[in-house]
This record gives C-alpha cells, sequence and structure tokens, in this order.
C-alpha cells in the first residue's frame, strides 16, 4: 500500500506515522484500490485485507488499531484497553498514551490530523472537516491531551493531512455566513459568483491563536488529485477512504 510519513514525525524513533493514499490495496471500482473503511458499501473482506496490508506496512497488529465511526462531531474518546478494531467507538478524535496501539482517522476530502507530544509520549487522531473545524475539534482535542496526558501545547506536533483544498470545496451562503460569523472570513474565497472554503486555513488559525509551531501540513489537495486520492466531491460521493496513522512504539 503506497503511503506517506510526515516529515515532521519522521525524526521520532518512538512513533510511526503515515497517511495512506488509494493505491495499492484491492477493492474494485468505485472503491479501487486501498479503501479502509467498512460504511461505505465495499466488500468487507476487502477492506480487511487492505487494512492487513497497511498493518504489515507499518509493522502493526492489525486488531490492536483503533479507529473511529465518524459522525463530523467534537466527541473525543480516550483510548484504553475496552477498545479493538471491532468496536470502533462514535466520535472523531482518539488520544493515547499506550504503546502498540495505533490510532486511525479515516478521510475523504476531510483533513486527517496525527498530533504527537514526544515529551509526554502522547498520541492523537482528529477528523475535521468543516463541521469539526468549526466546532474547534482541534483545539478541544490538544486541551483534552493536556487534561489527560498533561501535554503541553508548544511541545506538540501536529500534520494535517491531504484533504481538499480552497481551489476545489465549493461552499453556499449560509456556510460562508457562519464562517464569517466565527471570525474565519480569510479561509474564504469568492470567484464569480462561486463562494470556496479552505478548512485548512481554519485549522492553522487556531493552532496559531494557541501558539502552536511544530506544524506540516501536507497540501496535495484531493479533489485535484483524486487519482490519488479518495475525494467525496470529485468522486460524486461513492467512494472510499484515505486514512492517517499513529502508532507509539
Ligand atoms: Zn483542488
Amino acid at each position: 500500500m503506497k503511503t506517506v510519513s510526515p516529515a515532521l514525525l519522521a525524526s521520532f524513533s518512538t512513533i510511526t506515522a503515515a497517511f495512506t493514499s488509494r493505491l495499492g490495496g484491492i477493492s474494485k471500482a468505485p472503491y479501487t484500490d486501498a479503501n479502509l473503511a467498512f460504511h461505505v458499501g465495499d466488500n468487507p473482506e476487502d477492506v480487511v485485507k487492505n487494512h492487513d496490508l497497511l498493518a504489515d506496512k507499518l509493522a502493526y497488529n492489525r486488531h490492536s488499531l483503533i479507529h473511529m465511526h465518524q459522525i463530523h462531531s467534537d466527541r473525543i474518546v480516550i483510548v484504553d484497553e475496552t477498545l479493538n478494531f471491532d468496536t470502533p467507538p462514535e466520535c472523531d478524535a482518539l488520544i493515547t498514551n499506550r504503546s502498540n496501539t495505533p490510532l486511525m482517522v479515516m478521510s475523504a476530502d476531510c483533513t486527517g490530523i496525527l498530533i504527537y507530544d514526544p515529551i509526554h509520549k502522547a498520541i492523537g487522531a482528529v477528523h475535521a472537516g468543516r463541521s469539526g473545524a468549526l466546532n474547534t475539534i482541534l483545539p478541544k482535542t490538544i486541551d483534552a491531551m493536556n487534561q489527560t496526558f498533561g501535554s503541553h501545547k508548544e511541545d506538540l506536533c501536529i500534520v494535517l493531512g491531504p484533504s481538499i483544498g480552497g481551489c476545489c470545496y465549493e461552499i453556499n451562503e449560509t456556510i460562508a455566513s457562519e464562517c464569517e460569523e466565527k471570525g474565519y472570513s480569510c479561509a474564504l474565497r469568492r470567484e464569480d459568483k462561486k463562494l470556496f472554503l479552505d478548512v485548512n486555513t481554519i485549522l492553522l488559525m487556531q493552532l496559531k491563536r494557541l501558539g502552536i509551531e511544530k506544524i506540516e501540513v501536507i497540501q496535495e489537495c484531493t479533489s485535484c488529485h483524486h487519482e490519488r486520492y479518495f475525494s467525496y466531491r470529485a468522486d460524486k460521493q461513492h467512494t472510499g477512504r484515505i486514512a492517517g496513522v499513529i502508532i507509539l512504539r
């Protein structure tokens, strides 16, 4: 399976972190090739096989992987020994300080975010689309890591994975008004009579306000590059999911 390792996290021998692409799996159209989500209509046996390919590549036990039943919320779950691969919690962020417990966030245009605190040895995986970003799920997760593990925000290394860019994410006036009311006008772009939103701009503003500087953004737009990534919009909704994975060794 074809993956990208974010440079910001690659220097730490204490973790493994990667984002998948849609390449190198075994799913059939419209989920070609490397779909990792069970809820999109793909053959479950193919999805399990794709998970096994990824687990082999990143050297973890697939059964210990925790993924999420993502609901565009601001709900955060602290991962403990009660969870496993077959019991994805309903939430949009996972945090843990448990070793050999891979955390996974899935996406197809939304931003998957990986967080590492090298001082307190804690990790997080966050799903932020427009709704999650506007509901401040990322600052809330950072706060939860502080409350739970004592993580200091200035120590955190944060990577925003491949997502739809302001080049392609068209929105309506109602959503644009909500963004303006919440102080995110600079994430909006008007072109002729169309409106576009760049969700990563919102996320980066939130991180900047917290004084967080160790940030990497994987800039590729999933819609522009839907031959390489799943894109809910470019693929007309019938598509698979890529993933971000982080593992504390
Ligand atoms: Zn684009």
